[in-house]
């Protein structure tokens, strides 16, 4: 059995069917320690390294609630437009997994830090879409099982197992959606754009690192679909840790096709989790998937209640940033770009390290093109992201101020720039050990010139005839005489002056 065959035609899903959407992201907070103990939250430490008798769930150790957690919740919560809560306390999720080895996971059930808010997200061509904001509560993470020996790297045909417990404890929030109905055809672009618009906002906020490929921003997608006439949402499936902003559009889409197909011939959406597949772009099935009343939720019984005063609130309020969407268009003004071009720059990830260029004083212009033509290549040839490239917006600044300055002409420049990214040191450094300076020591340009002069008696002639144009030639050779650092502007201006001295 093939998958292909199981899938709807997807025009065919749209006239025929209602996708309703429900997202779940998970946000694993940048806290210097785990939400209930103190062990650090570095990544990719070695196993087992970074644990206590709390977060190992030892017998008698008590845990204690991270403030700096609670206020990236409550920002996070404020700036998802939600209300905070007056009080709310922790809850056991009791279910045993060995990657958690307390037996529960300490989270939020009906009294999540944050409820009731939006977010509005804009698609590809300016629509506006408001994703209602269920609630975004506090939990830990659990650790990370490695299945040794499989070919897939999952339990099943896996010879043992391996357990890390160093992403154990390690403070989450999750953020869940209202149901998202009403978006047709556009469901898996609309899926993509606010998981898009959720990590800019919670990159803006700086709570998080928000990498998707390193774990640290996860999403689960709920798909359903309902027919047309029909007034009850279909039962969902649940696509669990979609790792990349495509995959949750290709796992939304995919989803809406098999749904339909099975519906189609008959046949019932199971409630389940299912796991995508990168590679394929298929989802396959997980585990039935439980109902709240499974986990015998209970209030946490170590932990006090949170009630973060009013008072509190107002001056986390007050450390919002601005938001990115109101960012993005105060830069396009500035940087005066057209949609088009502010829309490149974007999917190119390169606003911030420009905007970084230009507080460090190159002119937007000057550091567009720095970023957008010679280094998105590099990154592109190394498959980092721009931000990650060895060379820092300073650095860029620099080397534009360098230009600007007349003590670099633009080849000198692209060659600075490969100095610095390849590990010479500071711009000031790579121009001092490769020997990049413009000769701008009129002596020394003299000399070239009058011997090039010497060496071409009838174009000298022709210059004092009067025959400017003629000069071409000995300034190419004086340029090449100099490894091309001399100014040509200046050269030119000392050949016709030495041959009419
Ligand atoms: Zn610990």
């Amino acid at each position: 059995m093939t998958a292909a065959a199981e899938l709807m035609d997807y025009d065919e899903v749209i006239a025929k069917f209602d996708p309703v959407l429900g997202l779940e992201v998970h946000v694993e907070l940048s806290t210097n320690t785990k939400m209930f103990c103190g062990c650090p939250v570095t990544f990719g430490g070695e196993p087992n390294t970074q644990v206590c008798p709390t977060c190992l769930g030892l017998p008698g150790a008590l845990p204690v609630v991270n403030e700096i957690g609670v206020a990236s919740a409550i920002r996070i919560g404020l700036a998802l437009n939600c209300e905070i809560a007056e009080w709310c306390r922790f809850a056991r999720k009791n279910y045993f997994y060995p990657d958690m080895p307390k037996n529960f996971q300490t989270s939020q059930y009906d009294e999540p830090i944050a409820f009731n808010g939006y977010l509005d997200v804009e698609l590809e061509d300016g629509t506006v879409v408001r994703v209602d904001i269920e609630r975004a509560h506090m939990e830990e993470d659990t650790g990370k099982s490695l299945h040794v020996g499989g070919a897939t790297g999952r339990i099943h045909g896996a010879e043992h197992s391996l357990l890390d417990y160093n992403r154990a404890g390690v403070p989450l929030i999750e953020i869940v959606t209202k149901p998202i109905t009403g978006t047709g055809s556009r469901a898996p672009e609309v899926a993509r754009a606010y998981v898009t618009a959720l990590r800019d906002l919670l990159r803006a906020l700086d709570v998080s690192d928000v990498r998707m490929d390193q774990g640290s921003l996860r999403c689960d997608a709920n798909v359903s679909l309902m027919l047309k006439d029909a007034t009850e949402f279909g039962t969902r499936t649940e696509t669990k840790n979609v790792n990349s902003l495509r995959s949750v559009e290709r796992a939304v889409r995919f989803e809406m096709t098999r749904q339909a197909a099975v519906l189609e011939s008959g046949g019932t959406i199971r409630q389940e989790t299912r796991h995508f597949d990168e590679s394929t772009g298929s989802t396959s099935s997980g585990r039935a998937k439980e109902t709240s009343e499974d986990y015998r939720y209970f209030p946490e019984p170590d932990l006090v209640p949170i009630a973060p005063s009013r008072e509190w609130v107002a001056e986390l309020r007050q450390t919002l940033p601005e938001m990115p969407w109101v960012r993005r268009k105060r830069i396009q003004q500035e940087w005066n770009l057209s949609d088009l071009e502010l829309r490149d720059l974007l999917n190119l990830g390169a606003v911030d390290v420009i905007a970084a260029t230009v507080d460090a004083g190159a002119s937007p212009a000057e550091a567009r093109a720095w970023w957008v033509s010679n280094l998105a290549q590099e990154a592109n040839t190394r498959g980092v992201e721009l931000g990650d490239l060895p060379i820092t917006p300073k650095q860029v600044a620099e080397v534009i101020k360098m230009v600007a300055e007349g003590t670099l002409t633009n080849k000198m420049a692209r060659s600075v720039v490969e100095g610095v990214l390849t590990g010479e040191g500071e711009p000031a450094d790579v121009v001092e050990k490769r020997g990049l300076k413009v000769v701008s020591d009129d002596s020394a340009l003299i000399a070239a010139v009058d011997e090039a002069l010497a060496a071409n008696p009838d174009i000298l002639d022709k210059i004092r005839s009067g025959k400017v144009q003629a000069a071409g030639k000995v300034v190419g050779d004086v340029m090449r005489a100099t490894k091309g650092q001399a100014n040509a502007k200046r050269v030119q201006e000392l050949v016709l002056e030495r041959a009419n001295a």
